[in-house]
């Protein structure tokens, strides 16, 4: 297998979230030599989208990703509305900033709810309510399916297969991000990631630490857990994925402490040693 491709690091600010603003993240991409960035939308709208784009442009990066789109289900329909206009405003920001896929979380259970099949197909509805006005933008949507631990709060579609799904009934401009910290524990992972062949839209990076101190903010940097990075990168490979590969990192007792300079310097290390 050949190494890692040192153009297609990204950097997902998620990264770097607490110590840097989106403009500091930018100008550390560009002095870390790292060609291209995943910004969040909490982050954008603190930077502003138009001085976002500017900023992106002067150093010469690409956006492999906007996080992020989705969190379908809602109690009522004015919810479920609201849900909708807000992923249609995403979806404007992804293709104003040029960038390759909107990722979309699921959502999990509306506040009080126990019907997870009735999530399900509000997603799925909500997917649908959103294709039109993505493929008008030439955007594609990255349906991404997060570690079933999130099922009840964050994302319902917890699976490849599932996310597959989705894809196959609702047609032209969906596909998936194979995030690793998600999908690596499962048995027919192999088979998710060839069935999605070209519908790979994205491949996000980090590691699964043991033990794990919190479900949603003690992800490891490459190297330092269980997952077997290469052979899933093998996997997306051979589907002829050549897109970015972003390094996503959630870590609120141990990356995001340290000094962001370090931080990037370690992703890059860890992006050629072990993926
Ligand atoms: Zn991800």
């Amino acid at each position: 297998m050949s190494a890692p491709d040192p153009t297609l690091l990204s950097l997902n600010v998620a990264t770097v979230r607490t110590q840097w603003s989106l403009e500091q993240a930018i100008e550390g991409c560009a002095r870390h030599g790292i060609g291209w960035i995943a910004p969040w939308r909490d982050k954008l709208a603190e930077c502003g989208l138009a001085r976002a784009k500017a900023l992106i442009k002067t150093h010469g990066l690409k956006v492999s990703s906007l996080c992020r789109g989705g969190m379908f289900p809602a109690a009522d329909d004015a919810g479920r509305r609201a849900a909708i206009d807000d992923n249609k405003r995403a979806i404007d920001e992804a293709a104003e900033l040029g960038a390759a896929c909107l990722v979309l979380i699921a959502g999990g259970l509306p506040k009080g709810s126990k019907d997870i099949a009735g999530a399900r197909a509000q997603v799925k509805d909500g997917i649908a309510a959103l294709l039109e006005h993505a493929r008008a933008a030439r955007l594609p949507l990255a349906i991404e399916p997060l570690h079933p631990m999130y099922a009840a709060d964050r994302a319902c579609v917890n699976t490849l297969e599932h996310a597959l799904d989705l894809c196959d009934a609702l047609g032209a401009g969906l596909g998936v991000a194979v995030d690793v910290y998600h999908v690596w524990w499962d048995p027919d992972l192999a088979a998710g990631i060839e069935r999605a062949g070209k519908r790979i839209l994205g491949f996000h990076l980090c590691d699964w630490l043991v033990p794990t101190t919190d479900l949603l903010l003690d992800r490891g940097m490459m190297g330092d857990g269980v997952i077997d990075i290469p052979a899933i990168r093998r996997m997306v490979e051979a589907q002829f994925y050549a897109g970015p590969r972003e390094v996503e990192i959630f870590s609120q007792n141990n990356w995001w402490k340290r000094d962001a300079d370090e931080v990037m310097r370690t992703v890059k290390d860890r992006y050629a040693s072990a993926t």
